[in-house]
């Protein structure tokens, strides 16, 4: 490029302040209507206050570089596992912002709610149906809220019955770390289960720890290895003529959908993520839900507010009741509203062979991976998985390259890294989930990038372990960067 072009491009990515000339300004104010005030006396008005004074155009040219450096489902392939970042339809968006969806109050009487309620009557519904259980409320409003809410229903349904003694969950060494804590924060004293060799939990060590002392037992189905547990009904009948709880964690439906019903397997309690499965944008921390969906045994303790439908006057008629033992309210009003909405829109879209045309396409993208990926990562269980495949980076570590490096020198490539150091079993996990949106083209650009990155970690590893090469910051110190993110201009 040219000296004049590299200046641009060098004044694209100078911060606002250094941009700075004093006189621009951003902004045209309409002429004054109110009458002039005279400011504060001298001594209140800050002199040291330093704002960048820019032009509008270069404000905005400014902000919209700054967007560009996010990385999103919308820009790029992000196949984080465990997390199905999927690609969300614009029309769930425009769906969810119609203004009798988006102008309506938590306080309105629910005869004037009745659109929104019969939405949330039938999401119900559909999630009963997935799910193969028999009741559900929309209000918890995370994952791990839905898991939590699962435990003090579990709790509940204990003490209920008079049965006090009931003081341990089970949870497998697999598991994603909010199950042990939802399970201890509800009062359990957690007990981890191992998993063996092929990837499934070690059942011998099961059956010795099944007792009527158990609560409950919460299992991930696929687990986190993204593998279907082969014995799943056996267990779940197991903990049953025990008096326990099956809980299933349903946060990555994508391998089931309009497949298996956990239900059926023999789960009392099953959270699902619509933020994650049922596509609403995620990853920023912005709002989700994890409903929560029960056997009839667990019905009447499902938390409070649940839809229900009646027979008015003038037909059918929604409204929102509490459960005969329910836990109580975890979230206030209708739970995540909007979110609901983007669920509800997404399954009407698809439908049922939409749905079940989805799993199949999820759990064949990751099997494609893992066939085209296994001669260059090792495959700690070589067997056909789920909608997600964990992969781990020990033969690379012969040459000093970690699965951070990995992970790090994707970036360079123009792919988000993938899910790394989780599941917690496997050494220098890379998990990855490539979910049904993606085109055989994007599958197959990923595994060229991960065999060319395979090629580097033998004959150039520096290059890995010094990446990314095309980012404003490279190897940050991650935790203080979330923990004491420092965001101010200060002049140097
Ligand atoms: C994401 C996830 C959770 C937690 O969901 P949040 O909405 O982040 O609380 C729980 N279990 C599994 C397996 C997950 O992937």
């Amino acid at each position: 490029m040219t000296t004049p072009e590299l200046d641009l491009v060098r004044r694209r990515r100078q911060l606002l302040m250094d941009r700075s000339v004093s006189g621009r300004v951003a902004t045209t104010l309409p002429p004054l209507d109110v009458p002039v005030q005279r400011l504060p006396s001298e001594e209140l008005l800050r002199r040291d206050l330093q704002l960048p004074e820019v032009t509008e155009g270069e404000l905005v040219r400014y902000f919209a570089h700054l967007s560009q450096l996010n990385f999103s489902v919308d820009t790029n392939f992000y196949p984080l596992g465990s997390c199905t970042m999927k690609y969300n339809p614009k029309l769930h968006d425009e769906v969810a912002s119609l203004p009798g969806l988006s102008q309506i109050h938590p306080r309105q009487p629910d005869s004037t709610l009745q659109g929104a309620l019969k939405l949330m009557y039938q999401l119900q519904s559909y999630l009963a149906e997935i799910t193969g259980m028999a009741g559900v409320s929309l209000a918890p409003l995370a994952g791990a809220h839905g898991e939590l809410a699962g435990m003090l229903m579990a709790r509940a349904y204990h003490l209920e019955r008079g049965d006090t003694r009931r003081s341990t969950v089970l949870v497998p060494d697999s598991a994603h770390g909010t199950n042990p804590a939802s399970a201890a924060m509800a009062g359990f004293e957690v007990v981890t289960v191992p998993s063996d060799r092929r990837g499934n939990m070690d059942l011998e060590a099961l059956k010795s720890m099944i007792s009527d002392r158990l609560a409950a037992i919460m299992i991930t189905m696929p687990n986190t290895l993204g593998l279907f547990e082969p014995d799943i009904a056996k267990i779940c009948q197991m903990v049953y003529e025990v008096g326990g709880i099956v809980y299933g964690d349903g946060a990555n439906m994508n391998a089931l959908l309009g497949r298996a019903k956990l239900g059926e397997l023999g789960f009392d309690v099953v959270h699902t993520n619509l933020h994650k499965t049922f596509s609403t944008p995620h990853g920023g921390g912005g709002p989700g839900a994890g409903p929560v969906c029960v056997s009839s045994r667990l019905v009447p303790y499902l938390p409070a507010p649940v839809v229900e439908r009646g027979n008015g006057g003038e037909g059918e008629e929604y409204h929102l009741v509490a459960p005969e033992k329910t836990i109580g309210k975890i979230a206030a009003f209708h739970g995540a509203f909007g979110v609901l909405v983007r669920a509800y829109t997404y399954i009407r879209l698809l439908g049922e062979s939409g749905l079940r045309q989805a799993s199949e396409d999820a759990v064949i993208n990751a099997n494609y991976i893992l066939s085209q990926l296994k001669g260059d990562y090792h495959l700690p269980y070589d067997r056909p998985c789920m909608h997600e495949v964990v992969f781990s980076a020990n033969k690379q570590k012969a040459n000093g390259v970690r699965a951070l490096d990995i992970a790090k020198r994707l970036i360079d490539y123009g792919i988000h890294p993938p899910t790394m150091y989780f599941p917690l079993i496997v050494e220098e996990a890379l998990m990855i989930e490539p979910t049904e949106t993606e085109s055989k083209e994007t599958l197959d650009y990923f595994i060229h990038a991960m065999k060319t990155i395979a090629q580097e970690a033998e004959g150039s590893p520096q290059l890995l372990k010094s990446a990314p090469h095309n980012t404003p910051n490279t190897r940050l110190d991650e935790a203080r960067a979330a923990r004491q993110p420092d965001l101010r201009w200060k002049q140097s």
